[in-house]
């Protein structure tokens, strides 16, 4: 194939997954616009039993989005106002943002080198009385150590909150992420593994009393029509449309993620070529579904310039560590995270998605060989 041929390759391609499910997804539409009912119907009610079969958790509750998910997860286990909960600084701000939306602190943790997820030991070194609640992102769709961190958060008896978002599918010990801590968080943006046409999320438990309070904070805090029996609930239901979409989509996942865990492979075994100038993921097990492919390098800022000069559309996940950004007003000046500082400085994100042709993974892991040969 000629390189002018080959248009630019994007980071996501949506158009791509939902052009082939066309007809599937008209279906859904037609049968949502039939019903005459948009909130809280079938299709909500189905998808919830589907996802939470899918996970292997009790009971799962529709919500608008990720961050909302988050949120409400916080407020479901009473965390308020000055609460502190203990979090990564690498994840792209959502979990900040859902700490800071319940009146709540985070308290910034570092990542292990290797997994770039949650470290464990500096959990154990940064909890104390007043930690309320962890939130363990499961990043780039690989698990955090949940084996290493629950022994920790069991001992103190803090609660699990895991951000699943990046990790629809992922499995550890046969036990799938969202069902290891007290509650698992999905967001269904339409970049993520199980992506809707528009927002959406939900939040997995075993928990009966969870999903009861879950149930109510999702819709004015209402026990029933018009009775509000809590404070704080919000607005923050999964609508029927987006429910039947998702329905529509969840038997392809465990394909789908098949299909990253393929690209990421071959990606790997032709960067590791390179040697000492990429690092390059290898764990090819179940615990990694590859949302996203993040490769790093010294030069990372070069490169990401020369591959979008070649049409190749890339990004860094994420950019700027929440303890960094500017919304905090200097509060976190004091904190040191030098393994998620010398991260942001390495990483690259490049295309990583099921609808990816052969031809266009050679020609992106052609063009990263020539950057550096
Ligand atoms: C996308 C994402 C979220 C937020 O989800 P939204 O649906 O966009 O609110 C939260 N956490 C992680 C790790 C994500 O990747």
């Amino acid at each position: 194939m000629n390189e002018n041929d080959m248009g630019k390759i994007f980071l996501n391609d949506l158009h791509r997954q939902n052009s082939i499910l066309e007809h599937l997804l008209s279906d859904a539409f037609l049968r949502v616009l039939n019903s005459g009912r948009y909130i809280l119907g079938t299709e909500v009610s189905e998808f919830e039993k589907e996802f939470a079969t899918f996970v292997g958790s009790k009971y799962c509750i529709g919500l608008s989005n990720g961050t909302d998910s988050l949120e409400l997860a916080l407020r479901s286990l009473g965390i308020g106002y000055k609460s502190k909960v203990a979090i990564v600084a690498n994840a792209g701000s959502y979990s900040s943002t859902a700490v800071y939306a319940c009146g709540a602190i985070p308290q910034y943790i570092d990542v292990c080198n290797d997994k770039m997820t949650m470290d464990p030991k500096d959990l154990r070194m940064n909890i104390n009385k007043e930690t309320k609640a962890v939130i363990v992102t499961h990043l780039y769709g690989q698990m955090a150590n949940m084996p290493a961190i629950l022994e920790i958060t069991n001992k103190f008896e803090i609660p699990v909150i895991e951000d699943c978002a990046q990790a629809h599918g992922a499995e550890l010990n046969k036990i799938k992420a969202g069902n290891w801590g007290k509650m698992g968080c999905f967001s269904f943006y339409p970049t993520k593994n199980l992506g809707a046409l528009g927002d959406a999320g939900c939040i997995v438990t075993n928990d009966f009393t969870i999903q009861e309070h879950l149930l109510k904070l999702r819709q004015y805090g209402w026990s029933k029509k018009y009775k509000s029996d809590i404070p704080c609930g919000r607005n923050s239901r999964l609508d029927e449309l987006q429910a039947a979409f998702l329905r529509g989509k969840l038997p392809y996942l465990t394909e789908w993620n098949n299909r990253r865990k393929d690209i990421a492979n071959i990606y790997s075994q032709r960067l590791n070529k390179l040697n000492n100038k990429v690092i390059c993921p290898t764990n090819f097990n179940q615990d990694n579904v590859f949302h996203l492919y993040v490769m790093r390098t010294n030069n990372r800022d070069d490169l990401a310039k020369y591959l979008i000069s070649c049409g190749i559309i890339v990004d860094v996940h994420y950019p700027i560590p929440d303890h960094q950004q500017t919304f905090h007003k200097n509060s976190f000046l004091e904190v040191e995270l030098p393994v998620t500082k010398k991260l942001c400085k390495e990483i690259l994100s490049i295309p990583c998605y099921p609808e990816l042709s052969n031809d266009e993974i050679n020609f992106i892991v052609s063009k990263i060989v020539d950057y550096f040969v």
